[in-house]
This record gives C-alpha cells, structure tokens and sequence, in this order.
C-alpha cells in the first residue's frame, strides 16, 4: 500500500472553488494509484469565521483568562469542521471519505495543552478506514490525551500531524500544498523577485522554516528527515511541480562549491525580537540563566562576555524578561521592536568572506547591525524592525538569489 500523505494548508481549503482543487489533487492522487491520506487545517486565515485564530481571540473575548484545557478545546474546532467540509466535499465528488479528528486518527498527546508532545501514533483507524475504499481525511493540528481531552499541537501543527501519520504509515511521500509555489529563496511577500528551489536539503529546510520561513514546520521536516520520507511543496491553486524536500547528492555538493553564491539557499526574518544587554557584569549568575529558563523565557543569539551578557527573547516576553532582571538589580539596557535577519545555506562554513559580504551589503543599505550570530549553516543579524525588508531584499540582492 503505497500512501501520501497530503496536507491541504488554510487558503488552500477557504473557498469551495480552493476546495474543489484540492479534491481535484486527492483524486488525482488516488487514480495514479496511491492511497491519499488527507490532513487539513482549519479554513482560511485570521477573520474568516472558523479560523484558528478567529476562535482564539472569540475564546479569550468571553473570558481572557480561559482555561488551557478549554482554550484548546475550541482551537481545535477550526480542524474538525474543516475535515468534515473536506471529505464532503470528496463525496459530492463520488468518492468515499471519512472525516477524523486528531484523536480518531491515533494521535495521543501529553497535557501540554497548546503546545501538547505527541507521544504515541497508532494509525489503525486510518489504515481501516484506507480499507473499506474510503479516503481519510484528518482534521490537523489536534491529538487526545490519555483522559479524552482534546489537545492542540502548537505553531505549525497540521503539518506535524501530516509527518507523524506519514511516519506511523511508512508513507511513500509528504505533500503539502499552501499558496506559494514551494520553498522561495525569501518570503515572496517582501521579495517580489524570490524565486522557487526545486530541491532543497532536509537540513537547510529544517534551518529556513526554524529562522521564521512560515512555509513549513521545523519540527515536521525533522521528522521527514528521520523517516527518510521524501515532503513535497507545491502550491494548492496550480500544478507546478513545486519544491522536493530531499538529501542533497554528492553532485549537488560539487556545485555548491563551485558557486560562491551557492553557498546561501535563502534569506528568512523573524520580526518582534527584544535586544537585552546586561552591563558591568563580573561574573554571570548562573542563577540568573536558570530563572530564564524556568520562567520559558529562551534566549537567543547570545554572547556572553566576560562583563557584558547580549541576547534577544521573543518581544511579547520582554517585561518578564525585564522583571527578573530587576528584581536581581542588574543593569541592563533594552532595544524593543528588532528582527532578526538570517542567510541560511549548508555549506558556508570554511567558505571564507561569507559574513564579510553581508556586514558590506547591509552596510551599504543604510543598516545599522545591533548584533550577529553565526552556525554552519546560518549567519544571523539583529536589526531594527524597521529594517527588515530592506535587509531581506539586501542580502538577496547580495547573493544573487533572484538568479536561481
Ligand atoms: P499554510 O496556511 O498553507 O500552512 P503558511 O502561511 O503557514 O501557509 O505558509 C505559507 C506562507 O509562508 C507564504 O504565503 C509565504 O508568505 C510564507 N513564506 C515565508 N518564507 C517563505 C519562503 N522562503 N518560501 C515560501 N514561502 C514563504
Ligand atoms: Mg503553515
């Protein structure tokens, strides 16, 4: 039995003309022999009426201090109506389908409602449903916790659910269809010239989507990667043959080094980071770290000097940050409203002048660079907000990604 798992994102099933297309794919799938595993998030974007966030904000407008375990509750109706207009959309078609929520697909959480850990797939239902002809169609980003609540898998949570079940299937491959036409060389939405990757690593992938590309989930190409399943990206509304998710060949190696350019794959942005500095430090309290990460504050890009501490937390975390800070009298000084800019591509490290040309680049723009991370596969810069598109199109500009 020969699965795909195909995973319909927010725009892709809005309108029942998007709907439709999307039916069109399943059944396409189906006709080419597969066995279509359908995953589907809730309908349409932030404002339209069954939307993740619609719900969330609906929630917290009765009663802004709702419970977890209910909060999730009603985020987690967006998927399930969205499943069951789904697989009636395939049987107005002709085609047998059954709608399932996370929980009757197999997928069993912790309680740690809103961000809940899948702990065990068990994808019997599905494979019986597979079966008797029918095409299952599971309603994404939920699971079940071993007491029957509902649960829900935090950012990015149907295509988790798309790679869990295709792990728990052994499926043949991952499709994801949103509306773009496959992972860009930037966010075409501040890049008009960004252009699409036909391949790409799991690990550069896993690097772009983890440094703010909304496109896919981090957490799902990990899962790919470790299953070896091969994720297709591609866009709901055409049939281009949009991005393979992959291992990169030895040939594809060559060419990296060849091409100086090649050695950055894209440029991603994440906006609202807060810029701390903790000043006159002799020596950091350990203490000070620990609370940080007990109170789930996680700092990022950080430098500790010896008399100085330099990190960014996410910016809604800013006044808890700020507050312990105080409350063990350190001096600190606070940059709110910074993003961080990152060049993401596998092969930088040992390539000597990669940081070099993005310091001139943004320099050139007009950018002033309030901090830099790198790893061996991203060199990341802190700039203003204000900064951001200017930056992205900068260091695109700089490594010729347009020209992909
Ligand atoms: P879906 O609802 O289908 O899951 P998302 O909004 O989560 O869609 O992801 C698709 C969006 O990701 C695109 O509309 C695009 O603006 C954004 N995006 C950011 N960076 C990239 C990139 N490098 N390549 C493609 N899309 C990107
Ligand atoms: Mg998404």
């Amino acid at each position: 039995m020969k699965i795909i798992v195909q995973k319909f994102g927010g725009t892709a099933v809005a309108t029942t003309e998007n709907r439709k297309n999307a039916a069109k794919k399943i059944i396409n799938c189906k006709k080419s022999g597969f066995w279509p595993v359908v995953v589907v998030s809730a309908i349409g974007r932030e404002g339209a009426p069954y939307a993740t966030d619609t719900l969330f904000n609906f929630a917290k407008e009765v009663n802004s201090d709702i419970e977890l375990r209910e909060l999730d509750l009603i985020m987690s109706c967006g998927e399930t109506i969205s499943s069951v207009i789904m697989a009636n959309t395939l049987k107005d078609l002709g085609y047998q389908a059954i709608a399932l929520t996370g929980g009757q697909a197999g997928i069993y959480t912790d309680h740690s409602y809103g961000n809940a850990e899948v702990i065990d797939v068990n994808p019997k239902r599905i494979l019986k449903s597979l079966k008797e002809g029918k095409i299952p169609v599971v309603a994404g980003f939920q699971g079940i916790a071993d007491d029957g609540d509902l649960t829900t898998l935090g950012r990015g949570g149907s295509d988790f659910t798309a790679a869990i079940l295709a792990e728990a299937l052994n499926a043949h491959s991952i499709e994801i269809y949103t509306d773009v036409d496959g992972i860009m060389t930037a966010d075409p939405r501040l890049v008009p010239n960004a252009k699409v990757l036909k391949t790409i690593s799991y690990e550069e992938v896993f690097q772009i989507a983890d440094q703010g590309a909304k496109v896919i989930y981090s957490k799902a190409v990990e899962i790919a990667k470790r299953c070896g399943i091969p994720v297709l990206i591609k866009n709901a509304a055409n049939d281009l043959p949009g991005t393979l998710i992959t291992s990169y060949s030895s040939k594809d190696k060559k060419k990296i080094i060849e091409d100086p350019n090649v050695v950055i794959t894209g440029i991603t942005y994440i906006l609202d980071r807060t810029q701390i500095s903790v000043e006159n430090i002799d020596d950091i309290d350990d203490n000070l770290l620990h609370r940080f990460a007990k109170n789930n504050i996680s700092l990022d890009v950080i430098n500790i000097f010896p008399s100085k501490l330099v990190f960014t937390v996410d910016g809604p975390m800013t006044s808890k940050a700020e507050h312990i800070l105080d409350e063990s009298k350190y001096n600190y000084k606070t940059i709110k409203n910074c993003s961080k800019i990152s060049a993401v591509g596998s092969r930088m490290k040992g390539v000597p002048g990669v940081i070099a040309r993005i310091y001139s680049a943004l320099k050139k723009s007009g950018i002033e660079i309030l901090q830099t991370a790198d790893s061996h596969t991203t060199i990341s810069c802190i700039v203003r907000n204000q900064d951001t598109v200017k930056a992205v199109i900068a260091l695109h500009d700089e490594f010729e990604l347009w020209k992909r």
